[in-house]
């Protein structure tokens, strides 16, 4: 049984391939609308509610007309340097405008909203992670939802080694959310990979992350947009259960399944958490 109309704080996750089209990276708004309808509902019901949200970099690729250039590069784009520029200019280009029509999306509902970017370095220096839990409190205490999102312009490494998935259970873990919800291209966890082994057998539910879990991702791979395969899901389920927050990784196909699992349906693979009592939140950022 999932108890989770008792969450109280809740992170939900979407990645870039739920939010924009496959075929030009540009924002989908019929999906965003209802990510922000679905939010804000839960939002009316007594919840305090985070979003992170990746789609900087592909709805900034669209809207500069460089999709062509970062994918098949070009006279002045061709080694990896240049391409990362590209990777960071479009960050910045795409994070105002998706900001812009979230913040359209959810006054229209009258729900206030805010932007908070953030690199490693938030988490590892003391000061800025104690200002940055400060500024959550406060925002969820105003009412709003924040929509958070790395830093990708100024953060090198994070655009490298970093994805969303870490960064909403190291949301979950500042915040000490209650539950993440985070949605993905797939159902949920499987034993092996389900696009290439008929074997595969879905998990509904984990109650202890252990080496057999953990294999169960090796190997697995992003979607083209996100860097997140399963295994960076795996380990962001290990900082958000070690936090002491549940976590259940669902499909994004339908945005439906956010109330739905809100209210304590069972979909997507349920982790339980499993509260480390010696939890400190950089130790897992120090790990790599
Ligand atoms: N932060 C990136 C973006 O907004 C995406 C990273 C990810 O999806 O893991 O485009």
């Amino acid at each position: 049984m999932r108890d989770f109309d008792k969450k109280k704080r809740i992170v939900v996750k979407i990645g870039s391939s739920s939010i924009t089209h496959k075929e030009t990276g540009g924002a989908d708004l019929v999906r965003l609308e209802r990510l922000v309808r679905e939010l804000t509902d839960l939002h009316n019901g007594g919840r305090d509610v985070v979003l992170v949200s990746s789609g900087a970099i592909s709805v900034g690729l669209k809207a500069a007309n460089i999709r062509g250039i970062y994918y098949s590069g070009s006279e002045r784009h061709d080694g990896p340097d240049e391409k990362l520029k590209l990777k960071q200019a479009a960050a910045a280009i795409g994070q105002a405008r998706l900001m812009m029509m979230y913040q359209k999306l959810f006054s229209e509902y009258n729900q206030m909203t805010a932007q908070i970017l953030m690199t490693k370095n938030t988490i590892l220096d003391n000061l800025n992670r104690f200002n940055a839990r400060n500024t959550f409190e406060e925002l969820l205490l105003l009412g709003v939802i924040p929509v958070v999102n790395e830093n990708d312009t100024i953060a090198t490494h994070e655009i490298e080694f970093g994805d969303n998935d870490t960064l909403s259970a190291i949301v979950a873990a500042l915040v000490e959310a209650d539950l993440l919800i985070l949605l993905s291209d797939i159902n949920g966890l499987y034993t092996d990979d389900p696009h290439k082994s008929s074997d595969a057998e879905f998990i509904p539910e984990i109650e202890k992350l252990d080496e057999t879990v953990e294999r169960f991702a090796k190997g697995s791979t992003g979607s083209v947009m996100g860097t997140g395969g399963m295994a960076t899901k795996i380990s962001a389920a290990r900082i958000a259960s070690a936090s002491g927050c549940d976590m259940v990784i669902a499909n994004a196909d339908d945005l439906g399944n956010i109330h739905r699992i809100a209210t304590g349906a069972e979909i997507g693979t349920f982790i339980h958490s499993d509260r480390k009592p010696d939890f400190y939140i950089e130790d897992f950022l120090n790990e790599e």
